[in-house]
C-alpha cells in the first residue's frame, strides 16, 4: 500500500476542500443553531459530484475509489461533520442501486441521485431491530406485479426531506432472518407513507431524522433491488463502505477541532505564557496528533481493503469505525479541554463538532458491534491472515 497520496487525490482533495469552505464551513453553524437541511449545498455537491463520488461514471457518478471517497469526505466533515455525514448516507444509498439493482431501476433513478437532484434515504433500523437488523419485521408481500410493504422504520436520517427510500423490508417467513430480506426502492411520497416529527437530538442537527410508517405502500415488483433475500447482504456490504465514510467525518472534525486547538494554543495566555509553553498541553496535543494519524491510517486500510476486494474488507472496516470514532471523540474533546471555558461556549465551533462526533460511535452498527464483528471473526479460524 502506496502511503503517498496521488497527484488526482491531492487535486480531489484540494477541490473538496475549497468547496467545504466556501460553501460549508461559513454556514455549518447556523445550520447547526436552525435546523437547517442545507438542500441548495446538497445540490451544489452534486455538482461537483459528490453525491455519487463512488457511483459508477456510466451512471452519472465520479467512479472513484473509496479512498478517494475518504480524501474528499474528510474535507467535507471538517467543514460540517452532520452534512458531510448526510453526503454519505446518500452516497452509501446510490451506491447499493447502483451496484445490485437492475438495468432498467438504475437507469431510471441513479443518475438523479448522483447528481444530487434526488435525495436518498438508507432504512434499516426498526422500533424493535436496531444492532439486531436482521431480526427487522417490516413485510413487503408480492401481489401480482407488486409488492405491499406495511411496518415503520425508525432514526432515518433524511426522512421526510428525501426521495428516495432505499429500504430493507420481510420478505420471507417472519423467522427467516437475514436470509429473509430484500431491498426495494421506494418513491418517499409513495402512497400510504408517513413520517413522524424531527427527532431532536444532540447534534447532527443539520440533517433530519424520522420515523417512517409504511401502511401498504404499493410498488413494482422491478423496484425490488437484487433477487428476493439478498437484501441484508446487499444492506451489510452498503454498510462496510458507510462505516469507512462515518469513521472519516469523524477524522474530518478531529482534524478540525486540533488545528484550532493547535492556534489557540499559540493565542492564549496564562500565567505570563502562551498555554503552547505548558509542557502537558504540549503532550496532550502530540497524543491528539498521533491517536488521529493513527485512526486515518487505519481508515485507508479498511479503504484499500475495499478497493482490493479483499475477503478482510469487512473486518477492517468495522476496526477502522470502531477506531477512529472513538480515537476522534476523544481528539475533540482533548480540543475542546484545551480551549478552557471557551471550549463550552456555542461562539466556537468545538462542543458542535463534539455533539455531531458523538452519534459516529452509535450509528451504521454501534461500536459494541464493531467489536462483536471483529472478536467473532479473530475466535474463527483463520486469525493471522485475517489481520496481517
Ligand atoms: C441520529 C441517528 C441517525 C440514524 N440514521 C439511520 C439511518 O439513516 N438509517 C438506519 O437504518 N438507521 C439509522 N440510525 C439507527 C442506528 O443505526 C441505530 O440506532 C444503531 O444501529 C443502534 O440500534 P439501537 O438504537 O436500536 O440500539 P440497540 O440495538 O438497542 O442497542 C442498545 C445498546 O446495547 C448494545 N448492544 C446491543 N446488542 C449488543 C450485543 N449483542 N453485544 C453487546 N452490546 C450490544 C448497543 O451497542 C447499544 O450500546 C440512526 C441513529 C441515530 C441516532
Amino acid at each position: 500500500m502506496d502511503f503517498n497520496l496521488t497527484e488526482d487525490q491531492l487535486a480531489f482533495r484540494e477541490a473538496a476542500r475549497a468547496f467545504a469552505v466556501k460553501s460549508m464551513e461559513p454556514h455549518a453553524a447556523s445550520w447547526d443553531d436552525e435546523h437547517i437541511f442545507p438542500v441548495d449545498v446538497l445540490k451544489e455537491a452534486g455538482e461537483m459530484g459528490f453525491m455519487g463520488i463512488y457511483t459508477p461514471e456510466a451512471l452519472g457518478g465520479m467512479g472513484l475509489s473509496r479512498l478517494d471517497t475518504s480524501v474528499i469526505v474528510e474535507e467535507l466533515a471538517a467543514a460540517c461533520p452532520s452534512t458531510a455525514a448526510f453526503i454519505t448516507i446518500h452516497n452509501m444509498a446510490t451506491w447499493m442501486v447502483a451496484s445490485f439493482a437492475s438495468d432498467d431501476l438504475k437507469q431510471d433513478i441513479v443518475p438523479k441521485l448522483a447528481s444530487g437532484e434526488w435525495l436518498a434515504s438508507y432504512c434499516l433500523t426498526e422500533p424493535g431491530a436496531g444492532s439486531d437488523a436482521a431480526s427487522l419485521r417490516t413485510k413487503a408481500v408480492r401481489d401480482g406485479d407488486s409488492y405491499v410493504i406495511n411496518g415503520s422504520k425508525v432514526f432515518i436520517s433524511g426522512a421526510g426531506s428525501t426521495d428516495i427510500l432505499v429500504l430493507m423490508a420481510r420478505t420471507g417467513a417472519a423467522d427467516s432472518g437475514a436470509k429473509g430480506i430484500s431491498t426495494f426502492v421506494i418513491p418517499a411520497n409513495s402512497e400510504g407513507i408517513s413520517y413522524g416529527k424531527n427527532e431532536e437530538k444532540m447534534g447532527w442537527h443539520s440533517q433530519p431524522t424520522r420515523m417512517i410508517n409504511l401502511e401498504n405502500v404499493r410498488i413494482p415488483v422491478t423496484n425490488r433491488v437484487g433477487e428476493e433475500g439478498d437484501g441484508f447482504a446487499i444492506a451489510m456490504k452498503g454498510l462496510d463502505g458507510g462505516r469507512l465514510n462515518i469513521a472519516t467525518c469523524s477524522l474530518g472534525g478531529a482534524q478540525a477541532a486540533l488545528l484550532r486547538a493547535r492556534n489557540y494554543m499559540h493565542e492564549r495566555e496564562q500565567f505570563g505564557k502562551p498555554l503552547a509553553a505548558f509542557q502537558a498541553l504540549q503532550f496532550k496535543l502530540a497524543d491528539m496528533a498521533t491517536n488521529l494519524v493513527a485512526a486515518r491510517q487505519m481508515v485507508r486500510l479498511g479503504a484499500f481493503k475495499l478497493d482490493q476486494g479483499d475477503t478482510e474488507a469487512t473486518l477492517h472496516c468495522a476496526m477502522a469505525k470502531r477506531f477512529a470514532t472513538d480515537v476522534c471523540f476523544d481528539v475533540v474533546n482533548d480540543a475542546l479541554q484545551l480551549h478552557g471555558g471557551y471550549g463550552y461556549i456555542r461562539e466556537y465551533p468545538l462542543e458542535r463538532y463534539l455533539r455531531d462526533l458523538r452519534v459516529h460511535q452509535i450509528l451504521e452498527g454501534t461500536n459494541e458491534i464493531m467489536r462483536l464483528i471483529v472478536a467473532r471473526r479473530l475466535l474463527d479460524n483463520g486469525v493471522a491472515e485475517a489481520i496481517q
